[in-house]
């Protein structure tokens, strides 16, 4: 069988052209990055997980209505996607002070905020993905006036579904990180959810013991990385087997 174009590899994830034009193949790697990039291990099953965790919620926004690239899930690592033009804009979502709002505001993590925050990043590994205004995103044309409410209100929409269905399994909802793109059908271009949503992009807090689900027991060498991811996936009902079940790729 001739193998797929790969069209980009990115730290976590490679997209393949896909079977139909306007398609593209979505691959979840094991590879973990942080820092920009300058922490890298390889972590046996992530990629199953988040492929598993991240269809599981792209199904149900688009139940309720939000637009996404997400068609279905082809296999344990791949799943179909439309190809959109990604908006060069990282979105982030906080409900709770953790991260770079500490550092940047003095916070303490762990602080409820007043309210949820919108916050926009320039995505643009050397320069690491630094904060932008509005103004900067207009100004340099990387969206425009339109696409930017389309994709805050999409956002609110996105945070207030997924803080109700992890609080319903016992997760507290902090933070967490979307990206945008186009779609192009016809002479319309409709602003759609892409990217991924997993344990990578979210910090996700255990309601009873504060303990963290997500990431950041990679960046800070917590440990048992994929094993709590495998708890997200359990507690979403997406996964009945512990974390072993994540490395059997026989299981479809
Ligand atoms: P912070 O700005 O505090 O580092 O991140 C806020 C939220 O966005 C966290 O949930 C974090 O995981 C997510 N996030 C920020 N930047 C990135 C990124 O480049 N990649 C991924 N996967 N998540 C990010």
């Amino acid at each position: 069988m001739a193998r797929r174009k790969k069209i980009y590899e990115g730290k976590a994830k490679i997209m393949y052209e896909g079977p139909e034009p306007g398609t593209l193949v979505q691959y979840f790697k094991d590879d973990a990055t942080a820092f920009n990039a300058q922490k890298r291990a390889t972590l046996e099953g992530k990629g199953v997980l988040n492929n598993r965790i991240s269809e599981f919620i792209m199904t149900q926004l688009n139940r309720i209505g939000v637009p996404t690239h997400f068609i279905r899930r082809l296999n344990m690592r791949e799943q179909l996607v439309r190809e959109v033009e990604i908006i060069p804009v990282e979105v982030i979502c906080r409900n709770v002070a953790a991260g770079t709002i500490c550092k940047r505001l003095g916070l303490e993590e762990g602080e409820p905020l007043p309210r949820s925050i919108v916050e926009f990043c320039y995505k643009n590994d050397a320069l690491q993905d630094p904060l932008v205004a509005e103004e900067h995103i207009t100004a340099f044309n990387w969206a425009t006036t339109q696409e930017i409410d389309d994709i805050i209100s999409l956002t609110l929409r996105i945070n207030d579904f997924m803080s109700g269905m992890f609080a319903a399994v016992g997760i507290r909802l902090i933070d967490f990180k979307l990206e945008f793109g186009r779609l192009y059908e016809g002479d319309m271009v409709r602003t759609v959810l892409a990217d991924e949503i997993s344990p990578d992009s979210c910090r996700l807090w255990d309601i009873e013991t504060n303990e963290k689900m997500d990431k950041d027991r990679f960046r800070r060498d917590l440990g048992n990385v994929t094993e709590a991811y495998a708890e997200v996936a359990r507690r979403l009902g997406i996964m009945r087997e512990g974390p072993r079940a994540a490395n059997d790729e026989t299981l479809q």
